[in-house]
């Protein structure tokens, strides 16, 4: 493994699980955070931790000469809808503007490897589902369209720079490590799985279920849950994927290509607990569309990269472990 690898918001949800499968595949990690929502002791030991806006650019372009970094995995960004649609300049911000600071480091740098949290909501509400990668991207929030337009600029600079990048477009991440060495640590949880986790450790006292009337098998949104383990994976193996072909850019969702609906999560919740959570149909939220679930036959052909778990009951289950050891930990 030559160089390093920075990873930006490596102490987050999804980073501090890209962290550890790249320091499991061997290689040097430089994590850049601010710590605003990341947390210091998500990172692992074996990495190095930069406390700094991946916008700054003096302390960016510093660890990149100081560490030797050859590849860039960005994941730091903000990543709530509603908070996005209330302050939209936060995520053009935080996210859009971020972004073309942290390419342009990596170009004057001499970076070429770019990984990109892209999001399936670039998609906004697809016409035909499973989603295929070409399908049209009209994003139906400034979270999404944040997200859209760092795909832009990234497609852009690697016609322009030797540069390449892959945009991976995550459905729905859930889980923790199975190791039980990170989780989902973010206070303020929206995320079904997260919330159903925190009900089944009684740090609430119901879920609420948003919305019985969607064209869907039972009328509750139907989602593609990914384990946030196997997704970390996916861009162990995309990085691969970029040094072995240098002029060659990728879009990929990053999915099961199969769904659940809210209820049958809720199931899964109940067996794996041996518990009936209290469930409480409620209307829907502004946005949500009835399915959501990616074809994910690109990623599968790019990437050597195969789901190890690729089962609701063990992303529930991960994902309790970790609630339960958060709720020892206070
Ligand atoms: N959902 C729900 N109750 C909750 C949170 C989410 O019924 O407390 C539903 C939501 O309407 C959607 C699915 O669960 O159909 C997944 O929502 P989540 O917020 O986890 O992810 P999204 O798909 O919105 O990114």
């Amino acid at each position: 493994r030559d160089g390093a690898v920075m990873v930006t918001g490596g102490a987050g949800y999804i980073g501090s699980h890209a962290v550890l499968a790249l320091l499991d595949a061997g290689w040097r990690v430089v994590v850049v955070d601010n710590l605003v929502t990341g947390f210091d002791w998500a990172v692992d030991r074996r990495a190095r931790l930069v406390v700094a806006n991946v916008a700054d650019d003096e302390k960016v372009r510093d660890a990149i000469r100081e560490h030797g970094v050859t590849a860039i995995m960005h994941f730091a960004g903000s990543v709530v809808v509603p908070e996005s649609v209330s302050d939209p300049l936060k995520y053009y911000r935080n996210n859009t503007a971020a972004s073309r600071s942290l390419i342009e480091s990596a170009v004057s740098e001499g970076v070429k490897h770019f990984i990109f949290s892209s999001t399936a909501a670039t998609y906004g509400v697809p016409e035909v589902v499973p989603v295929r990668e070409d399908s049209p991207q009209l994003p139906i929030n400034p979270y999404g369209m944040s997200k859209l337009m760092t795909e832009h600029m990234l497609r852009d600079v690697a016609a322009a720079h030797p540069l390449n990048f892959a945009a991976l477009r995550y459905f729905n991440v859930a889980g923790a490590d199975p190791q039980g060495r990170s989780g989902q640590s973010t206070a303020g949880a929206t995320h079904l799985i997260k919330i159903a986790a925190e009900a089944a450790t009684g740090k609430r006292g119901h879920v609420s279920v948003f919305g019985t009337d969607f064209a869907t098998r039972d009328g509750t949104g139907v989602r593609d849950y990914i384990h946030v383990s196997d997704l970390a994976a996916a861009h162990v193996d995309a990085l691969d994927l970029l040094l072995a072909e240098p002029g060659k850019s990728h879009f990929l969702n990053a999915g099961y290509g199969r769904g659940y609906s809210v209820l049958e999560v809720l199931d899964a919740v109940d067996r794996v607990t041996n518990m009936k959570i209290e469930r409480r149909m409620e209307g829907r939220r502004a946005g949500d569309p009835d399915e959501l679930v990616s074809d994910n036959r690109a990623i599968l052909e790019a990437l050597p990269w195969r789901p190890k778990y690729d089962d609701l009951d063990r992303i529930v289950t991960d994902a309790l472990s970790w609630e339960r050891h958060l709720a020892s930990r206070q």
